[in-house]
């Protein structure tokens, strides 16, 4: 498995278990950590991963009507923003495809819509390259983490798709009645699973999992919760939301979510580590409660089905195949795969967070004026 590449250039899955020989198990965490975010080696600091050719689509490479709808989505709450520009951010951009159709439909839609930005938060520099081309047109400037997203400034409105789910998780499986954290280790060469001898102390655990079968498995996402800690201060301090597009859950609850793909298919997560792409679903009533207890919105969640069909993607989709009809399969199907509840719909959720007072269309509407 450790195989090298060339004398002397160690591959990630060598120098993993090199640690893992010098201090013992790793974490999930830390092994998602290293397999993704490893400065030279990593997943996304090297291969162009996303899009048709690479080893996974997301919504805005199934389709520009993704991302026009999140456009539409900014024009809806742009005059909220009366008189003040506000900055556009987005964590973990991709190639750029999202943010790029949302701002032409953006300028379509609302021209009068004031905005700076966008500000890209992305680790990687072959994405970046790709954002910039994206953006040609555009002013976009690119930071490394949430925290250097300025305490101070105009009102933030903040979109990540499919960026909470690259955050690394730790895992824990209930044994005999108590809870361990899963462990790689490695043995006669090969990694295994293994458990931390060391029980995890009970009040550790959410009360709504605590009496899990035995062989349950809890995951939780820390360093998703430190990001939302440091947006959720942004957020009350400069005013603004944030949208969330992932697949996950509603609410904590037990299940293994972590896995690999590679080439559009599901690989054994501790094989080769850096080829494959490695995620968990994110538990959105632990990714909330940093903005809950700050004292900001959290509005009910949405099926991506049901945010995308309120912005009107069925009419968007007609309204291509009717000036394109050659490629009306092609819409009709990238629509479906975006709104399908056997397909994207249902497993993907939106959620929004925000300051009081604002009125982020689906998740909240104005109230009818009085006759
Ligand atoms: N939103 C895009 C891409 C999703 S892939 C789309 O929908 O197509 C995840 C993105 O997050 C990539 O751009 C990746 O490089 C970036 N990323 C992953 N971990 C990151 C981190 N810790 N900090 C900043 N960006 C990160």
């Amino acid at each position: 498995m450790s195989v090298r590449l060339a004398e002397g250039s160690p591959t990630l899955g060598g120098l993993i278990d090199r640690q893992i020989a010098h201090s013992g198990p790793m974490s999930v965490a830390a092994y998602m950590q290293l397999c993704l975010g490893h400065p030279t080696l990593g997943y996304y600091r090297r291969a162009k991963a996303i899009g048709r050719t690479g080893d996974f689509i997301t919504a805005p490479e199934i389709s520009q009507m993704f991302g026009e709808m999140i456009g539409l989505w900014l024009a809806l709450l742009a005059p909220q923003f009366p008189g003040q520009a506000f900055e556009l951010a987005e964590l973990g951009p991709g190639r750029g495809t999202l943010i790029a159709d949302a701002l032409r439909t953006l300028a379509r839609t609302a021209p009068e819509a004031a905005i700076t930005g966008p500000t890209l938060i992305e680790i990687s520099d072959v994405l970046r390259a790709e954002q910039m081309r994206r953006l040609a047109g555009f002013t976009p400037s690119w930071i490394e983490t949430v925290q250097d997203i300025d305490p101070e400034g105009p009102p933030l409105i903040m979109v990540a798709n499919e960026f909470f789910d690259a955050l690394p998780i730790h895992q824990y499986l209930k044994q005999n009645g108590q809870w361990h954290e899963r462990l790689i280790g490695l043995r006669d060469g090969q990694r295994i699973w293994g458990l931390d001898p060391t029980p995890l102390p009970i009040h550790s655990l959410p009360a709504s999992v605590r009496d899990a079968e035995d062989g349950a498995i809890w995951e939780t996402a820390l360093q998703a919760a430190s990001v939302m800690d440091v947006l959720a201060e942004r957020l009350k301090a400069r005013g603004g939301v944030l949208l969330v597009i992932d697949y996950g859950y509603e609410k904590t609850a037990t299940g293994d979510t972590f896995q690999a793909v590679a080439a559009h298919a599901y690989a054994d997560p501790l094989d080769e580590p850096g080829q494959a792409d490695l995620t968990a679903h994110i538990d959105f009533e632990a990714l909330a409660a940093p903005a809950r207890a700050l004292g900001l919105e959290a509005f009910p969640l949405l099926t991506q089905r049901d945010f995308l069909c309120a912005l009107g993607i069925e009419s968007r989709t007609a309204a291509l195949m009717h000036t394109h009809p050659t490629r009306a399969d092609e819409f009709t199907q990238a629509s479906n795969r975006l709104i399908g509840p056997d397909r994207m719909g249902h497993l993907f959720k939106c959620l929004c967070v925000g300051t009081s007072g604002l009125v982020p269309y689906p998740f909240a509407t104005l109230p009818e004026p009085a006759p």
